[in-house]
């Protein structure tokens, strides 16, 4: 049985991310001049604008796709036995898209993750799929690979991450930058602060950078360094600007760590940030929410939004984050 230490830190993952997603919702795609003359400040969960040409009708506290997709793969992962099967995921997907559709919402699927599904409907081989996805969207639902399996055997954790990005992100970017959120994720798990977790971190982006297609960023490990020496001088406008804050991996994923090391490690002011940051604000809450919440623990998260954010999104987080923890012990 894991500790109650590592489900604290199980949930803090997932509901970190929670909590950063849906504090970025109302302002994802906004620039950060837009952030500010419609809602100024964000300090705490608002529903979006009417006519918010992404998050349109979701109400205040509401999660996107990146908490969805992330619990989507957590199930996959339990009911797989920690293997993650590559076309139940991507049916999985289709699935969920489907089901946004029929609420009437708009956050669809990403451009990397539409278009490697689209291929797989259209005949190509699941190994082909994914050898142009750059964007986040491995990064930003990669915590439960990282909850499920120790970053003591570095090579190991990457390979499960590099698997988990098959069939959409197949590319160097995107699995470097994956599997450097995983192994945040995975050392906080065992107990380390997010900045003991940094060099395993990076060298996870280099090894995940060799198991992907040569297509974007070759550098994913400088660039987070990158983002973090900007974040040591405290300026979160410098960070948006010299690292950028799109879909790119190489900018909203190494932005992401920049932003844990602006809030020192907290969740919520994690969250705090990346919803005013500008552009994808979500998915760069939920990345930053994710290794800021395993490293301090669900426990650490103020109760309040916590609980504002599983009651709007009737979220069952427990059996998740103890199935994966279970996959995480039957693997040592
Ligand atoms: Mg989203």
């Amino acid at each position: 049985m894991p500790g109650q230490g590592s489900l604290d830190r199980a949930l803090g993952a997932l509901l970190g991310g929670a909590l950063g997603d849906a504090l970025g919702m109302p302002s994802q795609t906004l620039d950060r001049a837009a952030i500010a003359a419609r809602y100024g400040r964000i300090a705490g969960f608002l529903a979006p604008f009417p006519g918010h040409p992404v998050s349109h009708g979701l109400p205040a506290g509401a999660v996107t796709d990146d908490t969805e997709q992330t619990l989507l793969l957590a199930r996959l992962l339990i009911d797989g036995g920690g293997v993650l099967d590559d076309c139940a995921w991507a049916q999985a997907l289709i699935g969920w898209e489907a089901g946004v559709r029929a609420r009437g919402l708009r956050d669809l699927l990403g451009p990397s993750t539409r278009r490697a599904l689209d291929a797989l409907l259209a005949g190509t081989p699941v190994g082909e799929t994914g050898r142009t996805g750059t964007t986040n969207g491995a990064a930003m639902r990669i915590a439960p690979v990282g909850i499920a399996t120790s970053a003591n055997d570095l090579p190991r954790l990457v390979t499960r991450v590099a698997a988990a990005c098959r069939v959409t992100h197949a590319t160097r970017e995107a699995i470097a930058a994956a599997a450097a959120v995983a192994a945040v994720v995975s050392q906080g798990i065992d107990g380390a602060t997010f900045d003991a977790a940094l060099p395993a971190a990076l060298e996870a982006a280099r090894l995940g950078a060799a198991l992907g297609a040569a297509v974007g960023e070759p550098d994913m490990a400088g660039r987070i360094a990158l983002a973090l020496d900007i974040a040591r001088g405290g300026d979160e406008a410098r960070l948006a600007c010299e690292i950028g804050t799109s879909v790119a991996s190489r900018c909203s994923v190494a932005a992401a760590f920049g932003v844990v090391r602006l809030a020192g490690g907290d969740a919520w002011r994690a969250a705090q940030i990346a919803a005013n940051i500008g552009d994808d604000t979500d998915t760069i809450g939920a990345i930053a929410g994710a290794m800021a919440g395993a490293c301090s623990g669900a426990s650490a998260l103020p109760a309040d939004k916590v609980a504002l954010v599983v009651a709007v999104n009737r979220l069952e987080l427990a059996p998740l984050a103890q199935g994966l923890l279970a996959l995480r012990g039957a693997a040592r």
